[in-house]
């Protein structure tokens, strides 16, 4: 084996799991930057009229979670596999694939907003000296909130939306530009909007995780699914010292010592506990207590070839990059104050779908013409 070779190995054998774990999130917000900063320019290109020199990143569509849910409901129930936003929805079931293997990786290993809470935790922990986690009679009742969040989605868009309301919404103007209204949001954001973010940015810091535990309703999924997860945390028994060291270490105040197996919801599968442990093989991810036991290293890894895998086989099968043209961007960003791109109480507007999609397959056809 060559130097280099050694070099490597031995650098990835001292890393620590929080290495891996800190370097995987900073890898995956790097990538969200870079999408967002591409977006946006391709939009503001939009604006002034021209055709883009940069194409639209898919991968914005990983922000739009409700249109995704919509997607996938669509699909199951028709079998087309929607061209207006397809890497919404292959993002979106490449992150149930990691909580049915993976327990709730996503949240700690590649949601920015699962890093940010950490940095809320860490000033928390400044602030008041040590962690104060919330008395229980508060904690269960406000931990359903995010449930009910959960529980309200699903109702609007699994019960409550027949197939027609589902293709009604896929195709409408609202759906084609959700991905720009959602950049407008932030770049014009309402004073209301911007005290709604400040109240939840300074209960995060007063209640440790108020963001992921309580109220995001994606957690909330992934949670539900990861108590089906391949990988669970196992703890030896034989082996263990009770110096409860793996407990402390939770960053979601889950009772390592006291479990055999970690089934809790909130576990985001940050593998502390195993880092924490000072006794050899006793905090461990495996599938079962004998059987298929991994290092947290090739977690990380895992982790990464489903989100990569994920948007290579997209592509290699064309549903990754949505099948509007930049004509027919032009025309949205153009016309997009009238009432048909807006969003009112949940229902987009009224509006003719066999005129509409007539209109932008000829706006397609005169962009493909002048070869733009
Ligand atoms: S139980 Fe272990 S892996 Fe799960 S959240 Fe707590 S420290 Fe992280
Ligand atoms: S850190 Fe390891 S030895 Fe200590 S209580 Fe937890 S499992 Fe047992």
């Amino acid at each position: 084996m060559h130097d280099n070779q050694r070099q490597i190995r031995n650098l990835f054998k001292r890393l620590s799991i929080p290495a891996y774990r800190k370097i995987t999130q900073y890898l995956f917000l790097g990538t969200i930057l870079l999408i967002g900063i591409e977006f946006t320019v391709f939009v503001h290109q939009l604006e002034k009229g021209v055709v883009p020199s940069i194409q639209r990143p898919p991968g914005i569509e990983a922000f739009l979670p409700i249109s995704s849910l919509i997607s996938l409901k669509y699909w199951l129930t028709t079998g087309i596999f929607n061209r207006v936003h397809p890497s919404g929805l292959v993002i979106l079931l490449m992150i149930l694939l990691t909580a049915l293997l993976l327990k709730r990786g996503f949240c700690s290993w590649v949601c920015p907003f699962g890093l940010l809470t950490e940095y809320l935790n860490r000033i928390h922990e400044i602030a008041f000296k040590k962690k104060y986690p919330l008395s229980r009679w508060l904690d269960y009742p406000l931990r359903s909130l995010k449930y009910l969040l959960l529980a309200f989605f699903l109702w609007a868009i699994l019960i409550k939306m027949d197939r027609a309301a589902l293709d009604y919404f896929i195709y409408s103007p609202y759906n084609m530009v959700a991905d720009i209204k959602m950049l407008y949001f932030f770049e014009h954001i309402s004073r209301f909007a911007v005290g709604v973010l400040v109240t939840l940015l300074i209960l995060s810091i007063l209640i440790r995780n108020f963001w992921c535990r309580y109220l995001c309703p994606y957690g909330a999924l992934l949670g539900l699914l990861s108590s089906l997860s391949l990988f669970k945390i196992y703890r030896n028994q034989a082996t263990c010292t009770n110096c409860q060291k793996c407990t402390r270490s939770c960053p979601v105040d889950i009772k390592v010592h006291q479990t055999s197996v970690v089934r809790s919801d909130e576990c985001h599968a940050c593998l502390n506990c195993i880092s924490a442990c000072p006794e050899k093989e006793t905090v461990f991810l495996s599938v079962s207590k004998k059987i298929g036991r991994i290092r947290p290293w090739i977690y990380a890894v895992l982790i990464g070839v489903i989100f990569l895998g994920s948007s290579i086989a997209g592509r290699a099968t064309g549903h990754w990059k949505n099948t509007i043209s930049t004509h027919e961007y032009l025309f949205h960003v153009r016309h997009l104050n009238l009432p048909i791109y807006q969003h009112n109480e949940g229902r987009v507007p009224g509006y003719d779908k066999a005129a509409w999609l007539t209109m932008l397959n000829s706006l397609k056809a005169s962009g493909e013409e002048r070869g733009d």
